[in-house]
């Protein structure tokens, strides 16, 4: 055995609520064995990671950021200034961020150059350590659409089969799609209340994307392209602010018992729309008003709908490290800690269609994380990282001279 972790209590997440006195023993990056620490004795000259107090969760997942930017008040600003080598190097400095955070794995939804794609691949084969990547690479747009600059700019079909076969090629993870506008560099077609693609394209791209064993994300404001991705069997709606064509918001109960029923996943992202930075208050006269929003995804979550965390990390003024600030956005619609939790591990893991990370259980990968206090009493918990452990190497443990986190 190569490492046996204990904790006073472990939460595999896989299983309902936490062990107390946990291990969890792993072999090879691999996790063999969780439980209580009085059954499960490690081999004679198994090193032991004893952390006392703490509590053990699987490695956090952000499901929704964007590693190019960098959550500034301009990130198309510094992104623009950047060769592809000075941006790599940004791109490393935020998954070192993110892996402090306890982020052991982060879904990448949109990059220029495919970037994104070498870094997974650096990390995946052990050149750098970091968290797992899984990638969209250029995602599909409209001509003068949103993220045309970096993306694919297709208008018709052909255009779009040209892009998702460009995509597989690269090697990405999944198909990202700009179903609408949104916040984006001046001269980008705004659009953010109407959709960039009808409702045959739209079932095109699922098509042509499944037929080649990728799955489809779709960046949807308005309520025209959620309607359409419920129709066209999207496998992950991002954003979801519920935009009528003319002004307000527009509920489509129908369209989100189809989402539910068919399985797909929300991240709303809500974090990046409301960040905490004052200076983020009122730039966006556009941005919806989170009191209004709230009422719609606690009706989502009545039925049914699996939420993935994600903060549209690196958007203006969402960092790295603000992972559990989107979680505790949504339990201000309903989810309770295990929700919140799950959300960042287990759901998350499923939505990415990632089966070795998300949970502490054997067989999947040994990414570890051990907090303070206990994220099934308060989610804030998660905020209070003090060790990391990735494919069973520790590669975190916090400064204690560093700033402390804010306060459960
Ligand atoms: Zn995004």
């Amino acid at each position: 055995m190569d490492l046996c972790v204990r904790a006073d209590r472990v939460i595999s997440v896989s299983e309902p609520g936490a062990i107390e006195r946990g291990a969890v023993l792993v072999r090879g990056g691999r996790i063999v064995a969780v439980g209580r620490a009085a059954d499960l004795a490690p081999p004679e000259g198994t090193p032991v990671l004893d952390l006392g107090a703490l509590t053990l969760v699987p490695g956090l997942i952000d499901g929704h950021a964007h590693l190019m930017l960098d959550g500034s008040a301009e990130p198309m600003r510094t992104l623009e200034a950047e060769s592809d080598s000075q941006l790599l190097l940004r791109m490393v400095r935020n998954l070192g961020v993110l892996l402090r955070a306890g982020v052991t794995t982060v879904r990448d939804c949109g990059c220029r150059n495919h970037l994104s794609l070498v870094l997974r691949d650096a990390i995946s084969s052990g050149l750098l350590v970091g968290p797992n990547v899984v990638s969209a690479g250029k995602a599909l747009t409209i001509t003068g659409g949103h993220y045309g600059f970096v993306g694919h700019e297709c208008d018709g079909a052909d255009a779009l089969r040209q892009a998702i076969r460009a995509e597989a090629k690269a090697g990405v993870d999944f198909i990202k799609v700009m179903g609408s506008g949104g916040r984006s560099k001046p001269g980008t077609a705004g659009l953010r209340r109407s959709a960039y693609f009808t409702d045959e394209e739209m079932a095109l791209i699922v098509r042509e994307s499944h037929r080649i064993g990728k799955r489809v994300a779709v960046h949807a404001h308005p309520t025209a392209v959620v309607r359409t991705c419920a129709g066209a069997g999207v496998d992950i709606v991002e954003h979801c602010l519920w935009l009528d064509e003319s002004a307000g918001y527009c509920f489509d109960e129908r369209a989100v018992e189809r989402i539910a029923e068919q399985g797909a996943f929300v991240c709303p992202t809500l974090a990046g729309f409301f960040p905490r930075h004052p200076a983020a208050r009122g730039i966006d006269p556009e941005m919806p008003k989170i009191e209004e929003l709230l009422p719609y995804f606690a009706r989502m979550r009545e039925l049914g709908v699996r939420f993935v965390s994600g903060n549209d990390t690196g958007a203006p003024y969402t960092p790295f490290d603000d992972l559990v600030y989107g979680l505790e956005i949504m339990g201000r619609f309903g989810l309770s800690p295990a929700e919140q939790l799950a959300a960042a591990t287990l759901t998350a893991a499923a939505c990415l269609g990632r089966d070795d990370v998300g949970a502490l259980a054997a067989g999947r990968r040994a990414d570890l994380v051990a907090v303070r206090g206990n994220p099934l009493d308060d989610i804030r918990a998660l905020w209070q990282v003090e060790v990391v452990v990735k494919d069973g190497h520790v590669v975190h443990r916090r400064d204690p001279l560093a700033a402390t986190a804010p306060a459960v």
